[in-house]
């Protein structure tokens, strides 16, 4: 059987969130060509359930248990047979299953950690949105996916161009296959030209109102403090081997390059379109093939112009400690996550200004010590350890 006409099984970690919308969008445009084995979530009921009567999946996962068990009532009393299960334990079954052949990880946070590491040490090819995971734990994550045959595809628009103008034998090396560097490119997001002696009174609903992306919070929380560039300067680095000096951010504000790569020959290869998610999930869902996504082709005469500047340090210190947690290596990284996830919680939630989160961060990285990554539970104990002086940082500024 050819493989266009061989129906694929995925598992959808994340499906009622931005990401996982917009992967049942795409999905739905190729019936016949991909079968929903799982879908799972965190705690919506109600979007679930919906999904659950549209796509029939074998199994549907919540990850809070008083939730999984509202759905399973409903889902019955829907005449829908699709099996409840819960947990973590739960999100890590419906990776490895046998009929699964691609695995959304589109879980925001640590949390989508265990289930996307999972999903490699069962050799599955995995559609990677979950950027914090391959961030905190990068070295492990890249050597199950070696060791065990499992295919790593980024979804994160940047990490999608870029993997778009690699050469093709990339993994033997950018200097050795003539790659001088990644021009990573990044909105700015709304902050970009605010003056910054407002910043101290940004509010969550200012914070999360991207100019060109609409995404989940945490991530438009991230991408007002240019954390999200960083966390995407590590992501890059594991994906593509780059070192810290191979990368360079370039601001972008008008999103239609998602990303370039510079040649040692002068060449410059950018990937273009409207920014939309669909258009990198489309291309990970159909990889090698190309499908259509259900985005408006480019319409190249509409784009005025192009503005490129240097990112500015002192105005996104975020992107700097990202950098730094970088050339630290080891579990700075995760550290530097965590106590960003912890901060963003507590900005959302009104309990942390924003101009604080960089400095949360920065203070919990100088109390963790850096040490080298050696197994996920040690790293867990570490992730587990930010958090909680994260936590009383934000207790102690309040
Ligand atoms: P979102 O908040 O919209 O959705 C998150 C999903 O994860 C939801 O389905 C939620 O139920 C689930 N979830 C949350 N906490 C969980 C937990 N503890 N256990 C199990 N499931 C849990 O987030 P999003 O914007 O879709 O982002 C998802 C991931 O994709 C993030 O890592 C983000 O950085 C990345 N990403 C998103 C975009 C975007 O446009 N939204 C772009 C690039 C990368
Ligand atoms: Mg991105």
């Amino acid at each position: 059987m050819s493989e266009m006409s061989r129906q694929r099984g995925i598992t959808i970690l994340g499906s009622t969130g931005s990401i996982g919308l917009s992967t049942l969008d795409v999905l739905s445009r190729h019936p016949g060509r991909f079968k929903v084995v799982a879908l799972t979530a965190n705690s919506q009921v109600e979007r679930l359930h919906e999904q659950c009567l549209k796509y029939l999946p074998q199994y549907a996962v919540m990850a809070d248990s008083t939730a999984a068990a509202q759905l399973a009532e409903r889902l019955k009393a829907s005449g829908c047979h699709t099996e409840v299960l819960s947990g973590v334990d739960g999100l890590e079954q419906v990776v490895t299953l046998n009929e699964v052949d691609d695995v959304m990880a589109a879980i925001v946070g640590a949390a989508g950690l265990r289930p996307s590491m999972a999903a490699a040490k069962a050799g599955k090819r995995i559609l990677l949105a979950n950027k914090e995971a391959l961030v905190m734990a990068g070295d492990l994550f890249m050597r199950e996916v070696r060791e065990n045959g499992a295919e790593l595809l980024p979804i994160d628009s940047e990490h999608n161009a870029i993997f778009q103008c690699m050469p093709k034998n990339y993994s033997d090396g950018l200097s050795e296959t003539g790659v001088a560097h990644i021009l990573l490119t990044a909105s700015g997001g709304p902050f970009i030209d605010r003056d910054i002696s407002t910043f101290e009174t940004v509010t969550p609903v200012e914070a999360v109102a991207h100019p060109n992306w609409s995404m989940g919070q945490k991530i438009s929380v991230d991408s007002a403090t240019m954390m999200n560039k960083g966390l995407e300067v590590i992501e890059a680095h594991w994906l593509f081997a780059a070192t810290a000096e191979q990368i360079k951010v370039v601001i972008h504000p008008q999103s239609v390059i998602h990303s370039m790569v510079q040649y040692i020959d002068g060449s410059v290869l950018a990937q273009l379109g409207n920014p939309d998610m669909r258009t990198p999930i489309a291309h990970a869902l159909g990889y090698p093939e190309r499908i259509e996504s259900g985005v408006e082709n480019l319409n190249i005469f509409d784009i005025a112009r192009f503005d490129f500047k240097e990112p500015d340090f002192h105005r996104f210190p975020c992107l700097r400690l990202a950098f730094e947690a970088l050339k630290a290596g080891g579990t700075a990284p995760a550290v530097l996550n965590a106590a960003n996830e912890v901060a963003v919680e507590a900005f959302l939630g009104s309990s942390l200004g924003f101009m604080q989160i960089s400095k949360v961060v920065e203070q919990t990285m100088q109390q963790v010590p850096v040490s080298a990554v050696t197994d996920l539970d040690a790293l867990l104990a570490t992730d587990a350890e930010a958090r909680r002086i994260a936590q009383n940082l934000i207790e102690r500024s309040a």
